[in-house]
């Protein structure tokens, strides 16, 4: 059993404590598939249940070495907080996420019964589970720290081999990078994102996703730079992106968009709107 075995349903041992289960998802922008963590003993916190699928909760539920009495959610996006009515229903556990309304992708018939927020700490027998806000990728979203052994269960903070999509205005590109900067504090041994294999050490994982966002950033001023009449978001993605999959086309127009937003925050770019002409400050 190998910490890169992503086959669907099958529990993966991480940590004592501590399980990875691959929800049957992979695609474009989910990687491998979501995953869903097990952890504790005698009871269980399940973080991120993964999508509503029968078998995917069935593998949860086998995994789970005593009674799931907590569903913790990164983000209500739906590859994430999908299961989780489904699978509250089949054990009796609350589901816990952050009271951020809704905006942007989200799954509306989500529902938490407890809220949580940065540095709640949720117990079990066996385990302790610290609240990290991470808005960015969105504005609910929560990291949750093992105290055990440090894993942090990163949502779709960072991840493996896939790029974090920051679709304004649920995605914040100034928040993401902040968020980022801010986990360098934490006493982290790895992350355990939601799509991927474990990610270590931290603050080398954390530094190449910044320094790849500020490149990009670099990248596209320059393409304001170079077009003082103005340019839209789908010519910046044709330039900087040229060989983009259709399917990604969208969320590459808004991952520039992201950008291009933060560059008018900090007074480096002019523009109304994802339709509009972009023009250098
Ligand atoms: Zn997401």
């Amino acid at each position: 059993m190998s910490d890169e075995d992503f086959t669907p349903g099958r529990a993966v041992d991480l940590a004592p404590g501590v399980r990875r289960i691959t929800a049957p998802n992979p695609g474009y922008m989910t990687g491998p598939g979501t995953n869903t963590y097990v952890v504790g003993g005698d009871e269980v916190a399940v973080v991120d249940p993964g999508v509503d699928d029968t078998g995917h909760l069935d593998a949860i539920l086998a995994a789970a070495p005593g009674p799931v009495r907590r569903i913790l959610v990164t983000h209500n996006h739906p590859d994430h907080a999908g299961g989780a009515r489904a699978l509250a229903a089949r054990t009796g556990a609350r589901i816990h996420a952050h009271p951020t309304p809704l905006q942007g992708v989200r799954d509306r018939d989500f529902r938490a019964d407890e809220l949580l927020d940065e540095g709640d700490e949720v117990r079990g027998a066996d385990y302790r589970l610290r609240c990290l806000h991470t808005p960015g990728h969105t504005t609910d979203h929560l990291c949750f720290l093992h105290e055990e052994t440090g894993l942090l269960f990163a949502g779709d903070h960072v991840m493996a081999g896939v790029t974090v999509v920051i679709a304004p205005p649920d995605g914040d590109m100034i928040a993401y990078l902040a968020s980022l900067e801010r986990l360098k504090r934490e006493p982290i041994a790895a992350f355990a994102p939601a799509h991927g294999g474990l990610m270590r050490p931290p603050v080398a994982v954390l530094d190449e996703v910044i320094t790849h966002r500020l490149e990009r950033e670099a990248q596209v001023r320059a393409v304001l730079d170079a077009e003082p009449a103005g340019i839209g978001v789908d010519d910046i993605v044709a330039r900087l992106y040229p060989d983009v999959p259709e399917p990604l086309r969208p969320v590459a127009a808004y991952q520039v968009y992201a950008h291009l937003l933060k560059l008018r925050a900090e007074g480096r770019a002019r523009g109304e709107d994802i339709d509009s002409p972009w023009r250098a400050v």
